[in-house]
């Protein structure tokens, strides 16, 4: 996971460094308990809301975490901001997929 960049109270892209990012939709995962593949979902995408049990794309691989996705301007990249619970600490970083957990 990418450390997060801040210049000037705005977050910046973190591959090319552009501050002009767009965000897209916002995942909320809830576990059921601790290490359940199951759980609460929500999607927020616009005024659309999508909800389900699964906890397919959680940042945090044991707990609860959320993400938000932002395309930059300038390289087009999607690049997912995440926070997610880790032994008692909340981690926050970037990650460019659903492989990497945090
Ligand atoms: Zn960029």
């Amino acid at each position: 996971m990418k450390k997060i960049k801040i210049s000037d109270d705005t977050l910046v892209c973190p591959l090319c460094g552009d501050s002009h990012l767009h965000m897209g939709y916002v995942d909320t995962y809830i576990r059921d308990s601790e290490d359940n593949e199951k759980g609460t979902h929500v999607k927020v995408h616009g005024h659309d809301i999508e909800a389900n049990d699964s906890m397919y794309g959680n940042p945090c691989e044991r707990r609860d975490g959320v993400t938000i996705s932002f395309t930059c301007e300038s390289c087009n990249n999607v690049s997912f901001l995440s926070l997610g619970n880790r032994q008692g600490e909340t981690k926050l970083g970037w990650f460019h997929g659903y492989q990497e957990q945090v």
